[in-house]
């Protein structure tokens, strides 16, 4: 009996199992589908994902989900045969069919009706299951090498030699949840490059830790910015969290994977424009509320558009006093205001911590893996599937949803090369 091992119990690999299951039932064989996790369970990450409510993927068309979920193009170009393949709508059918009722949010995020991770995980088992995928909990592959037929996994002093082999061992972030990079040192060592490591839609740290009134804050609709020696080098719109080290929140996740990059370079800073308008619209704005709030305290109209415990903070660093009015304000002092509310200086980025990334960039590099079959185009019989591919989504579902089509390809395709060729 053919078999296929697949290392690593997350999204990929349970979606790689069942798309072996479904071609072994397609080509009319006994396939022997092995699914090892080193966990007691499956799919931890999903568990924890979206906050324990798992946002399952996003609504769209492919190609809309493609454009708005993976911006750089090398990834976006990798992704289009898979998710092409495997949609979100597949996805959400094969739920339906073990009753998880989903709704789509207005920025289309999509989340299980219960608000229950673990209703997802556990119409994932059943189907597993119902697809006759061996499932073996507790089995932490040490080694993955080429035997005479086919492959060697190693577990626990016993080996098993499967046919085909699919690598789906995530990332490095979250090493907690069992993700510690062991296929990634698996595929190096058979040969692949492996893009450098980095965290990405990760949190913020501050060189100068917030003030701790500060924590807990949340700036609403701003725009984070990235300046390297006073220079804006990236933007991101949204919400940012002020946390007990630095930033969190929606748009510092979304900017982190650039921030990386440019720390690699240079020390760099962490700013908000408050306003979230352009500088000149900002003028006006001032100009403007200088005329019509002569009496007014400066402090009154900030404490309208930014919570109230930042404002002082905001007048601090433009060193303004907390009891002056509009009609008080000199021209430098407006000035400051201004340059302050469009640029206000959260200090300088001390680390943008790799354990917290809800997912990693980086990892087995696009240009050695066939996305129409995600077989390696290095070693023949291996294929990958999910995070630990070279490949990072935006929040909002899609990593997700690389994980299943990458990981429903790999399946399909590991299955069918096999029944093919021997
Ligand atoms: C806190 C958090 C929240 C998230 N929320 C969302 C969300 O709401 N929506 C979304 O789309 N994405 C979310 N993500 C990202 C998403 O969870 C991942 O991108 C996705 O789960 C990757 O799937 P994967 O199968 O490639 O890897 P993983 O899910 O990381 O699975 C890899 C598995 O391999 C196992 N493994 C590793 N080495 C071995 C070995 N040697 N032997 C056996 N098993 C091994 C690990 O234990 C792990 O279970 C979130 C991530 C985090 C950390």
């Amino acid at each position: 009996m053919k078999s296929v091992g697949i290392v690593g119990g997350g999204a990929g690999g349970i979606f790689a199992a069942l798309g072996a299951a479904r071609a072994a039932q397609e080509v009319g064989e006994a396939i022997d589908v092995r699914l090892f996790e080193r966990n007691p369970r499956i799919g931890i990450k999903i568990l924890i994902s979206g906050g324990g409510k798992c946002n399952i993927t996003h609504s769209g068309k492919v190609e809309d989900v493609l454009r708005e979920g993976f911006p750089h193009i090398n990834e976006r170009r990798f992704l289009k045969s898979p998710m092409y393949r495997f949609q979100n709508a597949d996805v959400l059918a094969l739920l339906e069919r073990h009753g998880v009722k989903w709704h789509s949010r207005e920025n289309g995020r999509i989340f299980p009706d219960s608000g229950r991770a673990e209703d997802v995980l556990v119409a994932l088992e059943t189907e597993l299951r119902e697809a006759g995928v061996q499932i073996r909990v507790g089995s932490r592959i040490e080694s993955a090498e080429r035997s005479d037929n086919g492959w060697r996994l190693t577990a626990n002093g016993k080996t098993f030699e499967p046919d085909a082999l699919i690598l789906a061992t995530g990332g490095t972030s979250y090493s907690k949840t069992g993700t510690t990079g062991d296929g990634i040192s698996f595929a190096k060592r058979l040969g692949h490059t492996i893009i450098r490591l980095r965290p990405a839609l990760a949190p913020i740290y501050l060189k100068q830790p917030p003030p701790q009134e500060l924590v807990g804050i949340a700036l609403r609709d701003v725009i984070l910015q990235i300046s390297v020696a006073d220079k804006l080098e990236a933007s991101c719109e949204g919400d940012a969290l002020i946390t007990h080290r630095g930033l969190s929140g929606p748009a510092t996740l979304a900017i982190s994977r650039e921030a990386v990059l440019l720390k690699e370079r240079s020390s760099i800073h962490a700013e908000a424009n408050l306003l979230g308008t352009s500088e000149d619209e900002a003028r006006e704005l001032v100009t403007e509320l200088q005329r019509s709030r002569q009496v007014q305290l400066v402090k009154t109209w900030l404490e309208e558009i930014l919570p109230n415990r930042f404002v002082p903070y905001v007048l601090a660093q433009s060193e303004i006093s907390i009891e002056r009015k509009w009609g008080e304000l000199t021209r430098a002092e407006r000035g400051r205001l201004l340059v302050k509310l469009v640029r206000y200086d959260f200090g300088e980025i001390s680390e943008i911590p790799m354990e917290r990334g809800e997912v990693t960039a980086g990892g087995v590099s696009l240009k050695e893996v066939n996305p129409k079959t995600m077989m390696s185009r290095r070693v023949a019989g291996l294929f990958f599937a999910g995070e630990m591919l070279d490949i990072a989504g935006e929040i909002g579902g899609y990593n997700l949803q690389a994980a299943y089509s990458t990981g429903w390809v790999a399946g399909e395709e590991a299955v069918r090369y096999h029944t093919a060729e021997k």
